[in-house]
């Protein structure tokens, strides 16, 4: 049984460096590249609106400060006729403060009009990359189904006498491998020599090594690959 799924995988071999040529086409990277970018543009342009919502409240109650106390300042300006020193002292005193105070929020929404102006900028650059993006997904996602097209007639092949093979494995065991073969992990099935696991070097347990004489092939408790021990 177990020479058996060694010559299915041996078989698979070439089914798996087909996928893998595929896998790292430059057709297939630079789609993936494109819908890996493209699922972020949602959350990013949210991110963008809910920053410029805050901006601009932020600016409207700045806005509105400034108004106020532009306000105060001309009132302070229309009174006349004070003859005290110690009232005109504090009316300049004042006014100064006033004066500082519009200074001071003049530069606060100088700051903010120019992060809103970066903000919008940044959205620019989103919507220009995402127009790219989307060019880029299209453009080699139809290449990539030509690269496969290519390739379907060789794996149909393997397919086939992968099927063949695997008449003669115990069902069992063959959902093993295929449940192990999902992982990117290749090749999928070792040999333990002595007691040690040949893909990763692990001594196994004694639970191990007791359960293997019942299931024939078990995981290995470390790399997780599946082992057995030659009859
Ligand atoms: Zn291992």
């Amino acid at each position: 049984m177990v020479e058996k799924l060694l010559e299915y995988q041996e078989v698979d071999r070439s089914l798996k460096s087909i996928e893998e040529e595929l896998r790292k086409s430059d057709e297939f990277k630079k789609y993936a590249q494109a819908v890996k970018f493209l699922k972020t543009v949602t959350e990013s342009k949210a991110q963008i609106e809910s920053k410029a919502t805050s901006l601009l409240s932020s600016m409207q109650a700045l806005e509105a400060k400034l108004k106020q106390l532009n306000e105060d300042k001309n009132e302070f300006g229309e009174i006349k006729d004070i003859e005290n020193e110690d009232t005109l002292a504090f009316l300049k005193k004042k006014s100064q403060e006033l004066s500082k105070q519009c200074a001071l929020l003049e530069t606060e929404i100088e700051k903010l009009t120019k992060e809103m102006t970066e903000l919008l900028r940044s959205y620019k650059e989103l919507m220009d990359k995402t127009k790219l993006m989307l060019a880029q997904q299209d453009e080699n996602k139809e290449k990539y189904e030509k690269l496969s097209k290519d390739k379907a007639k060789e794996k149909d092949a393997i397919n086939k006498k992968l099927e063949k093979i695997a008449k003669d494995i115990p069902e069992e065991y063959l959902n093993k491998y295929k449940e192990k073969r999902k992982d990117s992990k290749f090749p999928i099935i070792y040999e333990i020599q002595g007691k040690h696991c040949s893909a990763c070097g692990t001594e196994l347990s004694q639970l191990a090594l007791s359960r293997i004489k019942t299931e024939k092939i078990i995981e290995c408790e470390n790399c997780r690959r599946l082992v057995f021990i030659k009859e």
